[in-house]
């Protein structure tokens, strides 16, 4: 099965941290850009 590439740049824009780039599908529902460990650095 082919992922295109529109799609796959769609995941990518869909929830990406901007700080590592790790993709966060489990916080799609969540306001923040940053994943849990950029967020908590960030606190401090
Ligand atoms: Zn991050």
């Amino acid at each position: 099965m082919l992922t295109s590439p529109v799609e796959f740049f769609r995941n990518l824009i869909k929830k990406q941290c901007p700080e590592c780039g790790q993709i966060m599908e489990e916080q799609a529902e969540s306001y923040l850009m940053e994943c849990d460990r950029c967020l908590a650095k960030k606190e401090e």
